[in-house]
């Protein structure tokens, strides 16, 4: 078994644990290989060893190693999105984790509206409050992700948070908590978001422990990054 097919059985185990420790069925939780800057063959491998959603950050990586592997691999755009690339995004990606403010929601709007198409979408939020992190501020959420969910051309199907970098994944756990606390605030007004993007290789198994269905492992599957 190759490298990374041996990683992948690993993460799916601990997949399977957490979500087992949680109480909650782990075909609920969908893995979602982040390939930035990782090379066409081995995300092939992993492909062959069985993944299918594989996340980037730059359009243009992702369209160039689209256009070299199976159609039948599904990409998730889950970096920043400059609003000039949005006219990209539409032909690549099956679901953007990352929209981070509503004026870029609207630019999306803009061009789904031209070429009437819908797309899904996740909504980033800021659930720590660090000025480097992109996303909706916590305390402005509510409004936002409503004002967003207005949008006709956009589906929207979660939220997502990237948590303050830290080796102790128990760090991580709060966040988590902050975001699955705002989808049942916002199920409560009926606005039902079913998906939360959140967890990554160091703390993907506190993610799944707070309610996590889609996690975004790169380092644990392809090991370290250049
Ligand atoms: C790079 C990246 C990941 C994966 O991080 P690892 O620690 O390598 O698992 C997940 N989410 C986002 C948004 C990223 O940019």
């Amino acid at each position: 078994m190759s490298e990374i097919a041996s990683n992948i059985k690993k993460v799916k185990e601990a997949i399977i644990r957490a979500a087992a420790k949680a109480g909650r069925n782990h075909d609920e939780v969908k893995l979602i290989a982040v390939s930035k800057t990782v090379d066409a063959r081995k995300i092939k491998e992993a492909f062959d060893a069985g993944l299918i959603i594989f996340g980037e950050n730059r359009v243009q990586e992702s369209k160039k190693k689209a256009d070299e592997l199976p159609s039948s691999i599904q990409w998730h755009l889950v970096g920043h999105l400059q609003s000039n690339k949005v006219k990209y995004i539409f032909d690549l990606f099956e679901l953007i984790h990352s929209v981070d403010s509503l004026p870029l929601a609207e630019e999306i709007q803009k061009r789904a509206e031209c070429i009437g198409e819908v797309i899904d979408i996740l909504i980033q939020i800021n659930t720590s409050g660090e000025k480097t992190k992109f996303g909706v501020p916590y305390d402005a959420a509510f409004s936002v992700v409503k004002e967003i969910n207005k949008l006709k051309n956009l589906n929207v199907k979660g939220l997502m948070t990237i948590p303050p970098y830290s080796g102790n994944p128990e760090s991580s756990r709060i966040f988590y908590k902050k975001l699955k606390y705002l989808q049942t605030a916002l199920e409560k007004e009926n606005l039902n978001l079913p998906e939360l993007s959140m967890g990554m290789s160091n703390d993907y198994e506190v993610a799944i422990e707070e309610g996590a269905t889609l996690i975004r492992v790169g380092t644990a599957i392809f090991g370290t990054r250049e």
